[in-house]
C-alpha cells in the first residue's frame, strides 16, 4: 500500500466510523383488536368476520399492542398491554415476546404511561405457590409517576384493576417519577395530565433518533393530524392541544411515534416531506 492509499484509507475508515450509529429497533406486540364501550370491558373483535354496527352504540375499534425497544443501553418495554393469559397462564405479552425472539427477563426497563387496565395488565403475574402478584419483567425497573399508583388503587374499577396492581407499591423494582426529568441520561419522561390525571409521556433519544410514546394521549395517528376533543379523557381539551403541539414539533425533528392502539399505524415517522406527500 503505497502512503497516500494508506492516509486515504485510515480517512475513509474514520468517517465511516463517525458516520456508524446505533438505530434503535421497535417491536409492535399486537394483542389484537378490541371493542370497547362505556362498560370498560375489551371484547376481542376480528376485523375480518365481526361488524361494529353490532356492539354496542359508541364502541371504539381499538388495538392494543405494547412495543419493546431495543437501544444501545436497554432493552424497554413500553406498557404491558392487557395482562390476559392462556389455559397454562402463560401471559400473552410473554407470548408475543417469544415469538419475536425477545426473552421477558432481558427487558431492563418498563416504561408505564398510566394504570388502567389495557396499559397495565401485563405488568403483574400471579405467582400461584404465594397466591400474590409479581413483577411479570423480574430483571427490569418499572418506571410510574409517583402520584398514579395511590390513584389507581383509590380510583379502581372498572378502568383500575387494583388486585393485580398492589404489588406495585413498595417493590424495590419500582421507581417512581416526579412531573418530569431524564431517566439515565436519555429518556425523557414528562406529566402530561390530558388523557388522566397522573398519565406521563416518553422520549427515547439514542443516535440521532427520537422516540415518541405518548400512550393514550397519543394512541392513534389520525388523532395526530384531525383535532378534536375525546369525551373518554380526563382533560379533553388539554389532550388535543398536547397532540397539536406534539404534532408540529414532531415533524420538524423526525420524531418516530409509537401508537398503541392504531391498527394500521404502529409506528409512524413524522416529517414535513411526509406529510406534503399525503
Ligand atoms: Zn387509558
Amino acid at each position: 500500500m503505497t502512503l497516500t492509499a494508506r492516509w486515504f484509507y485510515v480517512k475513509r475508515s474514520t468517517l465511516v466510523t463517525l458516520l456508524t450509529f446505533y438505530i434503535m429497533q421497535v417491536i409492535p406486540l399486537s394483542e389484537g383488536s378490541f371493542t370497547i364501550d362505556g362498560s370498560k370491558q375489551f371484547i376481542p373483535f376480528d376485523t375480518d368476520a365481526d361488524n361494529l354496527k353490532e356492539r354496542n352504540r359508541g364502541s371504539l375499534l381499538v388495538e392494543i399492542q405494547s412495543f419493546v425497544v431495543r437501544t444501545s443501553k436497554d432493552l424497554l418495554l413500553l406498557d404491558t398491554g392487557l395482562g390476559f393469559h392462556d389455559q397454562h397462564g402463560v401471559l400473552q405479552i410473554h407470548q408475543l415476546m417469544h415469538a419475536a425472539g425477545i426473552d421477558p427477563l432481558e427487558i431492563t426497563k418498563v416504561l408505564l404511561t398510566h394504570l388502567h387496565k389495557d396499559h397495565a395488565g401485563g405488568a403483574g403475574i400471579l405467582n400461584n405457590a404465594t397466591g400474590k402478584f409479581q413483577p411479570s419483567f423480574p430483571n427490569a425497573t418499572y418506571y410510574i409517576h409517583e402520584k398514579e399508583l395511590s390513584f389507581a388503587l383509590n380510583k379502581g374499577l372498572p378502568s383500575f384493576i387494583p388486585d393485580e396492581l398492589e404489588f406495585l407499591e413498595n417493590n424495590d423494582q419500582v421507581v417512581l417519577l416526579g412531573d418530569q426529568g431524564t431517566i439515565d441520561g436519555y429518556i425523557e419522561y414528562q406529566i402530561s395530565s390530558g388523557h388522566s390525571p397522573f398519565h406521563q409521556v416518553f422520549w427515547i433519544r439514542d443516535g440521532d433518533e427520537t422516540i415518541f410514546f405518548g400512550g393514550d394521549e397519543a394512541p392513534q395517528l389520525h388523532q395526530m393530524k384531525n383535532r378534536f376533543v375525546a369525551k373518554y379523557d380526563h382533560d379533553g381539551k388539554r389532550a388535543m392541544e398536547l397532540r397539536q403541539k406534539w404534532w408540529e414539533q414532531g415533524k420538524q425533528e423526525g420524531w418516530t411515534f409509537l401508537f398503541y392502539h392504531d391498527l394500521k399505524s404502529p409506528s409512524y415517522t413524522a416529517s414535513q416531506a411526509n406529510e406534503m406527500a399525503s
